[in-house]
């Protein structure tokens, strides 16, 4: 592994592997300075909350240093072409550029333009990928039900803008998962996602929860779309809003995961994202280790 782009050309082995070392991590800790001396870049063209500050944790956790690079104040916004930035920090004996951008596929096309020697890892590249977050839902779900095979798992909400839909998708059907159901209104249904063996589309929630293992539900992105598209939010919670009494025709210990920020009373009901099954929080917890584990893993192989 140079870089971390998408969880597509991940096997099995390589994301357990990940995931026993980010599960190593959070019971033992690190290495004291696995990564001292080394610099890892953060680099946010879109907002972000737990993904920034869980890869600048990790890489201090590692010993590394990081800098994150203000966009607000950069030469960026004088009009520097994005290679040049790349090529400026290089100079500055960068290790990492762990990058988040609104366009499919740009980590991909700074990946092609690094010098050898840097790795670059995707924070979530517009409707394309999320892969750090494919892993630490995983994880996640491993945590309580390590028996991939046997999980139905539904994702709902707006899964057709959504990267962490894609990654979640890939990383349980890569692992073994051969029953995920994608539940979302017709206009935010995926495209292609449901061309993956064992993924099944549909409208209706209620049945698309029934005896539910693990219910991911995901937020409207709203900056993907058109005012026009974004439907009434009374409306949308009435159909595709997850409850308590909703949650009931899942499994009885059914998990709850979202991968944040949430929108109460839209997506979800307080009662069930603040309830004894959700994970949202040891979601968060589990994107530090993944995320110390995915840059341990990219910056101690040999070269
Ligand atoms: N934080 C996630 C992402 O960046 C999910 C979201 O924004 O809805 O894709």
């Amino acid at each position: 592994m140079r870089h971390l782009l998408t969880l597509e050309d991940l096997d099995r082995t390589t994301i357990t592997r990940l995931l026993d070392r980010a599960e190593h991590y959070r019971h033992d800790g690190a290495p004291r300075g696995l990564l001292s001396g080394r610099t890892v870049l953060t680099l946010f063209f879109e907002p972000s909350t737990r993904t920034r500050t869980s890869f600048v944790l990790a890489a201090k956790r590692l010993g590394a240093d990081n800098v994150n690079f203000d966009l607000s104040h950069s030469s960026t916004v004088k009009g520097e072409s994005l290679l040049d930035t790349l090529h400026t920090l290089e100079a500055m004996q960068l290790d990492a550029l762990v990058v988040r951008h609104n366009e499919n596929g740009m980590p991909k096309y700074l990946a092609d333009h690094a010098n050898t020697g840097v790795a670059i890892v995707n924070a979530g590249d517009g409707t394309h990928a999320h892969p750090t977050q494919g892993l630490l839902d995983a994880l996640t779900i491993r945590q309580r039900r390590p028996d991939f095979e046997n999980l139905r798992v539904t994702i709902c909400g707006d899964i057709r803008h959504s990267r962490v839909a894609r990654s979640d998708a890939q990383a349980l059907h890569t692992l073994g998962v051969r029953d995920i159901r994608l539940c979302a209104p017709r206009a935010m249904l995926p495209e292609t996602l449901h061309e993956l063996p064992g993924c099944a589309t549909s409208e209706d929630f209620d049945t698309a929860l029934e005896g539910a293992d693990v219910v991911v539900m995901l937020r409207i992105q709203k900056e993907r779309m058109a005012d026009a598209q974004l439907p009434d939010a009374t409306d949308y919670h009435a159909h595709y809003g997850l409850d308590a009494r909703r949650l009931a025709r899942a499994a009885k210990d059914c998990q709850v995961l979202h991968p944040g920020p949430i929108n109460r009373g839209i997506e979800i009901a307080p009662e069930v994202a603040d309830g004894p099954q959700s994970r949202i929080l040891d979601q968060v917890a589990n994107g530090v280790v993944t995320r110390m584990a995915v840059l341990a893993e990219l910056l101690t192989q040999p070269a």
